[in-house]
């Protein structure tokens, strides 16, 4: 993909696309990389951090994996770092929707 500085004039007719859909997002924002595209219009974005562990005051990595709406005009694709915030519940599972892009 090319790059590009200003790119938010791709228009999109997606109704769950906070930008150009009707979509409001609220509640928690999270960094992750995407590891499965595979869905259509949905993707896993996966968050490592690290977590408390023992008595000992060490830390312990550990990861979560949280299925993401894909609006049409965000073009993520496996690899990706996004950005995404809490929004209703768009499926059984989705309730995260992607608002940025991070990285190419
Ligand atoms: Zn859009």
């Amino acid at each position: 993909m090319a790059k590009k500085a200003v790119k938010k004039e791709a228009e999109c007719s997606d109704v769950n696309c906070p930008d150009h859909g009707t979509l409001s997002t609220r509640g928690m924002v999270m960094e992750g990389v995407v590891t499965s595209d595979k869905m259509d219009g949905t993707v896993i974005v996966q968050r490592n951090y690290l977590k408390k562990a023992g008595k000992f005051n060490r830390y312990k990595s550990s990861k979560s994996r949280i299925p993401a709406h894909n609006p049409a005009c965000m073009g993520v694709r496996e690899g990706d770092k996004v950005r995404i915030m809490e929004c209703r519940k768009l499926s059984k599972t989705v309730n995260f929707v992607i608002i940025k892009k991070l990285s190419e």
